[in-house]
């Protein structure tokens, strides 16, 4: 498990964290929801719970929407009314729904300590480095030729405000697993090559799906010099991918896979793209949570499926989605996104209730500069067609 630390971006967009107060400890679980339903009862349209598909089942059972990064997205830009956004994620998905905001909403993330270790593996200051050197090396970082740029960074939407405002002001774009096909084509189509932060994962199985071979990509490692490249490959390559990862997705292996072949012949992986490549090309299937929650629920009743994700959402597949089917994890252990499980329903029970007192617990405020750019990025992803 990760423990998560505030990195300074974060406290950049942050006020100061405040504790949960001890009269929400020790509360039994019926009290807990007999009182969280009677705060959202009497919040009523001012309030929109936003739930992701890894928050424990005691959260998710009071969102409005579920789904993964690209449709809660959607929905914090298209739910205007309310006067609340209470984001039960992470850290960068708030701040998406902050700069996304209509002017009157606020955005509350109910745990502020639930970040997510991927986004901290690219700082803004290692990345505008990474800009200038790769300038340094030769690739056309500032000029427009034949109305094409050198470069465009695409940032994967876990990464923080700050990163997405340089994408941004940089004519980038954000992807998300959903519609990073779709938008590595966008930006293809504007640029000679991209660079895709921060997981290299995401990246490279996409590209490889789209047919861009191995070895016109690079990996850009943001602790070494000219991110460890020298100006050949740099000049080589299609796409560059900076040096990050997922820890849950990436504890899952070949291995495992192997062995669930052989203990069920007729049975199915699917996998996400976070995972590593070997994976995803072992997997029979691989996409975003929102691919995988289809794909298990449309297939025949009675298959069976390994998956590798998130083990809340497994465990909701197999128990809700797909109780037809046979749905294990593809990890024997189970991969718990730690961070995402720090959004108890204790929190959300003290965040409801200060709101129906007129008290705001830790509001996300992305810096209005940040904002602007930040914006321009998601914006463009919102407008291309998945
Ligand atoms: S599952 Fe991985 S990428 Fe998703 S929030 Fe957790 S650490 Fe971040």
């Amino acid at each position: 498990m990760d423990i998560k630390l505030l990195t300074q971006v974060e406290k950049e967009s942050i006020g100061e964290r405040q504790p949960l107060p001890d009269k929400y400890l020790r509360l039994s679980d019926d009290e807990m929801d007999e009182r969280i339903a009677a705060a959202k009862k009497a919040l009523g349209d001012r309030v929109v719970i936003l739930g992701h598909h890894y928050q424990r089942d005691e959260v998710i059972k009071f969102a409005d929407f579920t789904g993964d990064s690209l449709k809660l997205s959607r929905a914090a830009a298209s739910k205007g009314t309310a006067e609340f956004i209470v984001f039960c994620g992470v850290h960068f998905m708030a701040e998406s729904a902050d700069i996304l905001r209509a002017p009157h909403q606020k955005v509350v993330l109910p745990d502020l300590a639930a970040g997510c270790s991927m986004a901290d593996m690219a700082a803004p200051d290692q990345l505008e480095i990474a800009w200038r050197e790769l300038g340094q090396m030769g690739v056309r970082t500032d000029a427009i030729e034949n109305g094409r740029a050198g470069l465009i960074p695409v940032t994967y939407i876990n990464s923080s405000a700050a990163i997405k405002a340089f994408v941004g002001a940089h004519g980038g774009i954000v992807c998300t697993s959903t519609n990073a096909a779709a938008v590595m084509e966008w930006a293809w189509e504007r640029g000679e090559k991209l660079l895709m932060l921060p997981d290299q994962h995401l990246g490279r199985n996409t590209a490889w799906k789209m047919g861009v071979p191995l070895d016109e990509m690079v990996v850009w490692d943001p602790n070494e010099m000219w991110g460890g490249l020298e100006p050949a490959q740099a000049a080589r390559a299609k796409l560059i991918l900076w040096k990050g990862h997922c820890s849950v997705h990436t504890r899952f292996t070949t291995q495992q896979i192997d062995a669930f072949r052989k203990k069920y012949p007729d049975g199915k992986v699917i996998a996400h793209p976070e995972c590593t490549l070997d994976v995803v090309q072992a997997a029979d299937e691989s996409g975003s949570t929102e691919r995988i929650i289809n794909v298990v629920k449309n297939s025949p009743s009675g298959s069976t499926w390994a998956v590798a994700t998130e083990i809340h959402l497994v465990n909701r597949l197999m128990l809700e989605v797909a109780p037809d089917k046979t749905v294990v994890t593809l990890d024997p252990f189970g991969c718990l996104c730690s961070t995402m499980f720090r959004v108890s329903p204790n929190h959300l029970l003290w965040i409801l209730e200060g709101l129906v007192e007129g008290e705001i617990h830790n509001q996300i405020i992305v810096p209005d500069d940040h904002k602007r750019d930040a914006k321009l990025a998601l914006d463009r992803m919102l407008q291309v067609p998945v």
